[in-house]
This record gives C-alpha cells, sequence and structure tokens, in this order.
C-alpha cells in the first residue's frame, strides 16, 4: 500500500502553499481522474490538495459575447449554461458527448483539460511507455495502435488527447487562466498543450503547484452556429476516435470567416489551420471543403491499424462544415 496524504484548501494562496509544501502533490477537484490514476498506481501523488472550496465555480457572461468559466464549473452546468448553448453551441454539444451524465456532474472543467490519456499501454502499468517511464519506449509504436494519433505524433508517442470539450475550446481561441507562487498567467490554448515531441511525459507547461483557476472564451459571432461531431465505435461512453469543431462564416457563396479544429486524430486538442486558411475566400462548397480537409490531413503518420482515420476524418470534416452552413448538430 502507497501512503497518501489528504489537505483542504480554503482559499487560493492557502492551495498554493500547499502544493508547494508537497512536491509530489496534485489537486483535487472532481477526482474523475486523478483518483483513478492514483487507484492504477499511474499517478505518483503522494499528497492531494482538495480545491473544491475555491470560489471557482462560476460560468459568467462577458458584456463583449465571451463567457468566463471557472476551473471548478461543472461539465454538465457549464453545457447547460444558457450563454454558452447559445453562444458557443459546439461547446456545449462537445460537452454532453464526453462521459456520462454521472461523470459530468462531478468533473471540473479544469481537471477535463489536465485529463490524461486513454492510450491502454499507460494504463496498464507495465507495457514500455514514454509517458509514465521515460526512456522505456512506446508500446503503442507496434502495438494494438487502432485508436491512436495520426498528426503531431513523434516517435516517442502517438497517444490521443481525449477531451471533447478542449476541441471545442481551441476552435474558439479560448485562453487557460492560472495562479501560481510567481504570478497569474493567460496561456492561449493552443500552447497549454504540448507535442510529445522528445518529452512526452510533459503535456503542459505548468508545475505541479500553479493552478488553472478559469478559462476565458472570447466573443466570436462566429461560433453562434457552429457544431460538434463526435464519432466513435458505440454512441455513448465512449472517446472519439475522429471529432470536428466547426464554424463558417459565409457571404454570397464565400467563406468569410473558418474556425475547424480536430478530436481524436491528434495528439492534443488539433486546430486545424491549414484547413481554415484554404477555406478562406474560397466557394463554401462540398469541393472546397474536400480540398481543405485533404490539406489538414496531409502531413498524417499512419501505423499499423490507424490509417482509416485519414479517410474517416477528411469526411468528418466536409460533413461538419456542411452541416455548420445551416448550424445544425448531427
Ligand atoms: Fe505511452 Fe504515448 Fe506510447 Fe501510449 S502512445 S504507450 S502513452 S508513449
Amino acid at each position: 500500500m502507497r501512503p497518501l496524504t489528504y489537505s483542504r484548501a480554503a482559499g487560493i494562496e492557502d492551495a498554493l502553499a500547499l502544493a508547494a509544501a508537497h512536491p509530489a502533490s496534485a489537486f483535487l477537484a472532481g477526482g474523475t481522474t486523478e483518483v483513478d490514476l492514483i487507484r492504477a498506481g499511474i499517478s505518483r501523488s503522494e499528497h492531494l490538495v482538495d480545491i473544491n472550496d475555491l470560489p471557482l465555480r462560476g460560468v459568467e457572461d462577458r458584456p463583449q459575447g465571451g463567457v468566463h468559466i471557472g476551473a471548478l464549473a461543472r461539465m454538465s452546468d457549464v453545457a447547460r449554461t444558457p450563454s454558452v448553448v447559445q453562444r458557443y453551441p459546439a461547446i456545449s454539444r462537445a460537452l454532453l458527448l464526453g462521459a456520462s451524465e454521472q461523470l459530468r456532474n462531478m468533473a471540473s472543467m479544469g481537471g477535463n483539460l489536465r485529463q490524461r490519456t486513454r492510450c491502454a499501454y499507460l494504463r496498464d502499468g507495465v507495457s514500455p511507455c514514454n509517458k509514465r517511464e521515460p526512456g522505456s519506449g512506446c508500446a503503442a509504436l507496434d502495438g494494438l495502435n487502432r485508436g491512436h494519433a495520426i498528426l503531431g505524433t513523434s516517435e516517442h508517442c502517438i497517444a490521443t488527447h481525449p477531451s471533447d470539450v478542449a476541441v471545442a475550446l481551441v476552435a474558439f481561441d479560448a485562453v487557460v487562466e492560472t495562479v501560481g507562487l510567481a504570478g497569474e498567467r493567460s496561456i492561449p490554448f493552443d500552447d497549454f498543450f504540448l507535442l510529445p515531441g522528445e518529452t512526452p511525459e510533459v503535456e503542459h507547461p505548468i508545475s505541479h503547484d500553479e493552478l488553472i483557476v478559469g478559462i476565458e472564451v472570447p466573443g466570436a459571432p462566429i461560433a453562434r452556429r457552429s457544431v460538434y461531431l463526435k464519432f466513435r465505435d458505440r454512441q455513448s461512453y465512449e472517446f472519439a476516435l475522429v471529432s470536428v469543431a466547426a464554424a463558417l462564416e459565409v457571404d454570397g457563396g464565400v467563406v468569410t470567416g473558418a474556425r475547424l479544429a480536430l478530436g481524436g486524430v491528434a495528439t492534443k486538442p488539433w486546430r486545424a489551420r491549414r484547413a481554415e486558411a484554404v477555406l478562406v475566400g474560397g466557394p463554401a462548397d462540398a469541393a472546397a471543403f474536400r480540398r481543405a480537409a485533404a490539406a489538414e490531413l496531409e502531413d498524417a503518420v499512419v501505423r499499423e491499424h490507424n490509417a482509416f482515420k485519414v479517410e474517416l476524418a477528411q469526411r468528418a470534416i466536409v460533413r461538419a462544415l456542411s452541416d455548420s452552413m445551416d448550424g445544425r448538430q448531427s
């Protein structure tokens, strides 16, 4: 048995001090990820700092049209917030398609961003895995890699990021707000999730005692007709093989704005900037959507079992863009 100690923070400064005092500590919010990882022997946390008393549960409308989401807001509460439903339907939909109702009621938004890949080799505790044991190798490269990534991979890790809502948030330029002993930081979503490169064990640019306190989603009129599509092996309680957050602005048949992001195919929530660049200024039709999708998947690196994702991702992008033309959630 491994000893595990626990403390309950009374405020943000208290939480930071408690975490700093315990080098092997982790913050505890909903517990839906960290507790699983501790039980499986994957997390090395020796001390948990419970942050559930911190005043970080609010979801506030911004006058300019954006939304601020507290880090402790529960997924189900955010999904039902009227301004989120109206201003960012893709965010609401991504939340509702993630996990079960019970998990959504417990899981916090900050914790959602920190959740770890579902790669079975990381979680079995014994296979070579550079994320769990740096330098040990990657069993997925030549193993059962059907669910693994084809974009943003390296020779050291091909695990996908599992979050749905992070895909929608990266499409709308959300920003992660953190507080640490050195002060406050605002980190763009695209920078918050690190590519595996040679150090797949480093997943975020924050230290263990830096606390996520909120997510700022800027106002984006384009997001009002956004969609989120998720393709998976079964209809519920399953992670994406491919998911797409999409929004288009069209004027006179010409695309004047595009937001596109992918889940289930990349090592991080994947902003499809190459596809966006192809779309803007071109016709809003299926042929142009196919060209954009092909451009985004051009650099895909496939393994023995996951080559099907290249075609599936392209079809999903075309479908999502077509649906977003009339704001229809499939
Ligand atoms: Fe570990 Fe990443 Fe390889 Fe999975 S894909 S075994 S998480 S290094």
